[in-house]
């Protein structure tokens, strides 16, 4: 097997003197779609926080051979580790084209952003349709899209989108899951937080799940979706 293009072993970090995550492990290979699933405030968001330096922890955490402890987020994101936060956080009174191009930031080859221009207007048409529109009038989908084409115009290696579904019709949801699965064909690595567990597991190759802090499940998705535990505390399974 190649090497983890994440690893997070031994990761403790909370808030302060309040601690949030003990010992909580996590790998994902190149390629993979992972999700990470637990119901609210089980830390889901606390981990993304400390694998991506905004909060403190201790323990392994490496992300394509880089130790991200030594790492501010800044020199995160430059790694190639990007978020789409959860609530969107989009320039609200920015164009949906400016928004994406604030995603390239850092970027400086030109050719390289034009065709990620066109990749990722390829895979959301309607950010095309509305690139001149201000990002703060687009629906809640369409915030959605434009939140992770932004992500997408900083040519991310993993992309971790922190619960995407969050509000959005199914019909919405289906779309978005799509659009992963595709990203994923396309070389990108994917981080899937949520809370919609049915919907998680619809697209991801192996999950985890997470409970006051701690991982106290793993595996395929075939394994995790027949676990009669699973099924009763998060697939509305009697
Ligand atoms: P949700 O899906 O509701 O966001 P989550 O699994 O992402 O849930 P977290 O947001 O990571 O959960 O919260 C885990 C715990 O950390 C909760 O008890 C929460 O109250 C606490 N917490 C989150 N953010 C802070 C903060 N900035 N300061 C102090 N405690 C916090």
């Amino acid at each position: 097997m190649s090497a983890p293009l994440l690893e997070i072993a031994g990761l403790s970090a909370g808030y302060g003197e309040v601690p949030v995550l003990s010992g909580v492990g996590l790998v994902i290979q190149p390629g993979e779609i992972v999700t990470l699933v637990g119901s609210n405030g089980a830390g889901k968001t606390t981990l993304l926080r400390a694998v991506s330096r905004v909060i403190a922890g201790r323990g392994t955490l490496r992300f394509d051979g880089h130790d991200l402890l030594t790492h501010t987020p800044e020199q995160v994101f430059g790694l190639g580790l990007v978020q789409v936060p959860e609530g969107r956080q989009l320039f609200d009174k920015m164009s949906v084209e400016d928004n994406l191009k604030m995603g390239a930031y850092r970027r400086k080859d030109e050719a390289g952003i034009a065709r990620s221009f066109e990749r990722v207007y390829e895979l959301f048409p309607r950010m095309k349709e509305r690139r001149t529109q201000i990002a703060g009038s687009l629906s809640g989908g369409e915030q959605q899209m434009c939140a992770i084409a932004r992500a997408l115009m900083a040519a991310p290696k993993l992309l971790a989108v922190d619960e995407m579904s969050l509000g959005l019709a199914p019909v919405v949801v289906d779309q978005l899951l799509a659009v992963l699965a595709e990203i994923r064909k396309q070389g990108v690595t994917v981080l899937l937080v949520e809370q919609d567990v049915f919907a998680a597991f619809t697209v991801a190759d192996r999950g985890y799940v997470m409970e006051t802090g701690r991982i106290v499940r793993e595996g395929a998705i075939s394994v995790l979706s027949n676990d009669p535990e699973v099924q009763k505390a998060y697939l509305g399974v009697q």
